[in-house]
């Protein structure tokens, strides 16, 4: 477990006081034109008695709104009265790329979701990392860390989990997944297995938290569907912690809930640069085989488009949004 004295930020909040808090988590950043200056990283903390403690996190990528939205929504109407416990929220978690609409920071160029565990002595994006691994993580008793396809992608909304050797963790996580009630949920293994998960549910994971992850469409905008999902998903989540009364249980309409495993075959990347034309569209079903896109060279508009295939049959969950494409970006992935 890292230790949370070596973090340099400090938030104004008191995580063991009642009633609701807001302000800021305070990462000091000195530069010219504010030679004293912090970076203002909001945080808003409702707590009522003893009782389980959810952590939810957007803005983790900074060009991903839905679940931005959904924590201001709660931040104002979730009242301590009505909770037994604490639900800490972190709703622009990588706040420079949040302001700038972006993915990165625009200060380091760091990718908050890759920085993990962080380092406290770091960019200002692995000292956030640091400061969310070492004081925010070891709090929860559930982790819920709201994503979307961001500016180059866009998904189907669904929920996710990562699936590990922790079986108890893993049941609680499917419990969570069904409490949320996306329409469709998938479980990835993550990575190759090897090396440290540099991602914030990797660092729940080395905590040994429940944690549910989302990718809630994308586009870099914010779509109506998504944002309903994410509202009634995180209410629901309260309700299943104990933190809110069964009585605040939203209703979901019956949904199928096609759970997936995702591996690298359910992946199909850019093989060339060039224009890229997809040949199925979210939500379609695909089989081993079938053609995905044509990538174009319309700077020698005389060659012919290569034809990329699925490796695998499954459910086309996310796509990519620009039409330029460069070998190496990824144009969809399934779900099986
Ligand atoms: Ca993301």
């Amino acid at each position: 477990m890292l230790d949370p004295r070596k973090s340099r930020l400090v938030c104004e909040v008191d995580f063991e006081k009642d009633g609701k808090q807001t302000g800021f988590v305070r990462l000091f950043h000195s530069v010219h034109a504010s030679a004293y200056g912090f970076i203002p990283i909001p945080i808003v903390v409702i707590r009522n008695g003893e009782g389980p403690t959810a952590v939810f996190v957007s803005g983790n990528h900074g060009d991903e709104y839905e679940g931005q939205v959904a924590l201001c929504d709660l931040a104002r109407t979730l009242q301590p009265e009505a909770i037994k416990g604490r639900v800490i929220l972190l709703p622009m978690a990588n706040f420079p790329a949040g302001m700038a609409g972006r993915r990165t920071s625009p200060i380091d160029e760091v990718n908050l979701n890759r920085a993990f565990p962080g380092d406290p002595d770091g960019s200002v994006t692995q000292q956030i990392a640091y400061w969310i691994e070492s004081t925010l993580l070891p709090k929860a008793d559930l982790v819920a860390d709201l994503h979307s396809g961001g500016s180059s992608l866009m998904y189907v909304p669904c929920a996710l989990m990562k699936e590990t050797g922790d079986e108890k963790r893993n049941a609680a996580q499917r419990a969570m997944l069904q409490a949320f009630g996306a329409p469709i949920n998938y479980i990835t293994r993550g990575g190759s297995g090897t090396g440290q998960d540099n991602t914030l549910t990797g660092g729940a994971e080395r905590l040994g938290i429940p944690t549910l992850g989302t990718e809630l469409a994308g586009s870099g905008t914010v779509t109506r569907d998504a944002v309903h999902i994410v509202r009634c998903g995180l209410t629901n989540l309260l309700v299943h912690a104990g933190i809110l009364p069964e009585s605040e249980r939203i209703a979901i309409e019956a949904e199928p809930r096609i759970v997936t495993v995702v591996g690298p075959e359910h992946f199909v990347y850019a093989s060339e640069s060039g224009v890229w034309e997809p040949l199925v569209e979210l939500g379609q079903t695909v089989e081993a085989g079938d053609a995905a896109a044509r990538i174009y060279s319309p700077e020698t508009p005389w060659l012919a488009p290569v034809t990329l295939r699925f490796q695998a049959g499954g459910i086309v969950l996310c796509k990519r949004i620009p039409g330029r494409t460069s070998r190496g970006d990824c144009l969809f992935h399934l779900g099986a």
